[in-house]
């Protein structure tokens, strides 16, 4: 059983909880008496602490010691009938049905773990980081501000999956403050100078987790990429357009991305996601050979992102968006990283590039919202913005939406500092 719409937990879960028995993702954590980072599971607001149901005897897996690492790159590595089998595992040992779990009093404080005596870590050592440009939506937005309607979309953007490499080692998860970069920018007149960016924007994206990789030479058939992939993360490339749009040309993004990625620390497998697989677009011009997909997979995710300033109680959502826009799906986003040859190595993250929708209310950036900064984003406590300003806090959440449940994603969030000057 994969995903049954009807189980519960024993584990009393909210309707509204990212986090019901359908969902069971993992993350890595520690705890204040227990310091030492191992894998757990989310369920309602439990952590399941999966070390030690596996010194317990209670989780067969493979080989021992899958669990009590501080990254989950080892169970990443296992593959998909090894996350299955524990799946299934997880998932009866938190089910109604009396097992060892629910009766074992000791166990069960020493294994469920309340969620606000946690923290939460990065989920995987991850060497590289890459990130695209998938959206359609997003692409044409970006093209018109800085080219016109007539060129957007650049010349190969309808052929491939556009991508560039990004830096691993700034990957933060949520909760970590985001400190303003310092760069060289370009005034309209004059010469360039350096200092604070003055145009810090977010990127609502989703990450990939990569579980096997591939060996150096082999590329990935995208019959078979879907296999590669762990799960999701909710992700904000955090950009600063001013350091972007002087140093981009000609090999791309380089300081305006590099100072800060966060990420959401609850991975969601493609197993609690199976009942939210949808149709990605119709892709016309149809794409060469190796990008072409039978089923054309995507999911049917909810995306929001909300702004909170020291002036609102609550933040303000001002995108809805989802992954079912996508044009290029995560399928066709492996089989191109890899077609050259190049290694995908377990722990990897590849991101999607800004998930923006049909209309102005699923905008996924700053930069199109106010479409280039020349329109003022007015916030109910009469603020307004145009880029992010310190102290600003952005919140991304995204849920797969089922009947009486939600397969959850938890929260991406960062609080902007002021830069060091
Ligand atoms: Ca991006």
């Amino acid at each position: 059983m994969i995903h049954d719409p009807a189980q519960r937990s024993f584990v009393s879960v909210e309707p509204n909880s990212p986090f019901p028995i359908q969902n069971l993702p993992y993350g890595i954590f520690s705890t204040s008496t227990r310091p030492a980072a191992r894998a757990g599971v989310a369920i309602g607001d439990y952590v399941l602490d999966l070390a030690v149901l596996e010194k317990r005897g209670l989780l067969r897996v493979p080989n021992q010691g899958l669990f009590s690492h501080s990254s989950l790159n080892a169970f990443m590595a296992a593959g998909r009938p090894v996350w299955q089998s524990v799946r299934r595992q997880l998932s009866h040992l938190l089910s109604q049905t009396p097992t060892v779990l629910q009766h074992d009093t000791a166990l069960r404080s020493e294994a469920l773990v309340p969620t606000e005596r946690a923290t939460l870590h990065l989920p995987a050592q991850i060497q590289n980081y890459t990130d695209f440009y998938a959206s359609r939506e997003h692409a044409t937005n970006v093209g018109t501000l800085f080219r016109g309607p007539e060129n957007a979309l650049p010349p190969n953007w309808l052929h491939l999956p556009i991508g560039y490499h990004g830096r691993a080692s700034s990957i933060l998860e949520s909760g970590n403050d985001v400190r303003r970069p310092c760069g060289q920018t370009q005034p309209p007149d004059g010469d360039p100078i350096f200092g604070p960016s003055q145009r810090l924007d977010f990127e609502l994206e989703l990450g990939i987790f990569i579980g096997p990789g591939n060996p150096l030479g082999s590329p990935i058939p995208i019959g078979n990429a879907l296999d590669h992939v762990f799960g999701f993360v909710l992700l904000n490339d955090w950009s600063a357009r001013d350091i972007q749009k002087w140093e981009y040309v000609p090999l791309g993004p380089f300081l305006g991305k590099s100072f800060a990625t966060t990420i959401s620390p609850w991975v969601v497998t493609l197993e609690a996601l199976e009942a939210f697989r949808c149709s990605a677009p119709v892709q016309d011009p149809a794409p060469l050979d190796y990008l072409q997909e039978g089923a054309r997979d995507t999911w049917d995710i909810h995306l929001e992102v909300g702004i909170q300033t020291r002036c609102l109680r609550v933040p303000h959502v001002v995108c809805r968006s989802n992954v079912r826009h996508l044009y290029w799906t995560a399928a066709q986003i492996i089989a191109h990283h890899t077609c050259n040859g190049c290694n995908l190595q377990t722990g990897d993250l590849l991101a999607t590039g800004t998930i923006s929708g049909p209309g102005e209310a699923a905008y996924g950036s700053l930069l199109e919202i106010t479409a280039g900064g020349t329109r003022k984003l007015v916030l109910p406590s009469g603020e307004t913005r145009t880029f992010l300003e310190d102290y600003d806090q952005v919140r991304m959440t995204g849920w797969a939406q089922g009947d009486g449940f939600r397969v959850g994603f938890g929260e991406c969030m960062a609080t902007v500092l002021p830069a060091l000057v």
